[in-house]
């Protein structure tokens, strides 16, 4: 099943389960920034949101708003009954510690599974696992490689993989390209997050039989959309930029507002 068939399946049975909740449930976005690219991708939230019978609210803060002015509206919301899950887009202004502002969410609100206590797996790493489940793939002792060891993406992934009983094994910028070759070569799961257009070429050998799961956005000299790897290399399954991997995520986190809801 194609990541669009896949997202389109399970919102559909979002949507109605949303039917037998006593009321919606409730996001809230905190935007502090005027990224065109976080537009975007709150557009894509609230879009989601829409599709799947919760309700959307965005509270957007200028980007001179001081630390504590925004400490406080995080509060605010986390003391909100009416609020399911909250949620702060990134990035941030740079008076603003991300830091604080990610310990300051309540991890019973926190969907996007930031918080040290959440319980809530992050968005990116759930939103693959389950779409590879739905694959059929065998995660259990199969060769893990995770390039990127990122707090968001490489290294939940990391330790999702590893409660999936794979061999993991994390790869970053200080790794040689001669230990990449090694384990790229012997890798059953490739997922690349590390922002750097193509990484993943002809140059590496590949097992005929992996999975490359593809979370890099990075632009072409076009201004395109593409991934961390080249399309089409020479493996079994791998996921396509743009209509990949930024799908699953935004699925994984209604998915989220739906458990938070429910508690
Ligand atoms: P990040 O914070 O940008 O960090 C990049 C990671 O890649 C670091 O761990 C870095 O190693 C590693 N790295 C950089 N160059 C490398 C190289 N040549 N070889 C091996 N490792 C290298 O990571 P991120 O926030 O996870 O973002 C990674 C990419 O995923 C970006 O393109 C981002 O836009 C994208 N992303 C997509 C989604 C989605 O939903 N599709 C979600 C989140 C992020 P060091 O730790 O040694 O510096």
């Amino acid at each position: 099943m194609t990541i669009k068939e896949f997202v389109a399946l399970e919102k559909a049975k979002l949507a109605e389960q949303a039917q037998s909740f006593p009321k919606k449930p409730h996001l809230v976005i905190i935007q502090a920034n005027d990224s065109p690219a976080s537009d975007a991708y709150v557009r894509g939230k609230i879009k989601d949101c829409g599709e799947v019978g919760a309700e959307a609210t965005l509270c957007l803060l200028p980007p001179t708003v001081s630390e504590e002015e925004l400490l406080n509206k995080v509060q605010e919301y986390n003391e909100d009954p009416n609020v399911d899950g909250l949620i702060v887009q990134l990035p941030l202004p740079p008076q603003i510690s991300e830091k604080k502002v990610k310990l300051a969410v309540n991890p019973g609100k926190d969907v996007d599974g930031f918080h040290p206590l959440t319980t809530f797996v992050p968005c990116t790493p759930k939103g693959i696992v389950d779409y590879l489940t739905e694959e059929g793939f065998p995660f259990q002792g199969k060769n893990a490689v995770v390039l990127g060891r990122s707090e968001i993406v490489g290294k939940p992934m990391s330790r999702l993989l590893l409660s999936k009983n794979c061999n993991v094994t994390v790869l970053h910028s200080k790794t040689s390209e001669e230990d990449k070759a090694f384990y790229i070569a012997h890798a059953d799961l490739i997922v690349v997050a590390i922002g750097r257009l193509g990484f993943l070429d002809n140059r590496f050998q590949y097992k005929p039989d992996a999975v490359i799961v593809d979370v890099g956005i990075n632009r072409n000299e076009e201004g395109k959309l593409r991934g961390d790897a080249i399309p089409d290399l020479p493996v079994a399954l791998q996921t396509p930029v743009p209509g990949g991997v930024g799908l699953l995520t935004r699925l994984a986190l209604v998915k989220n507002l739906f458990i938070a809801a429910k508690k």
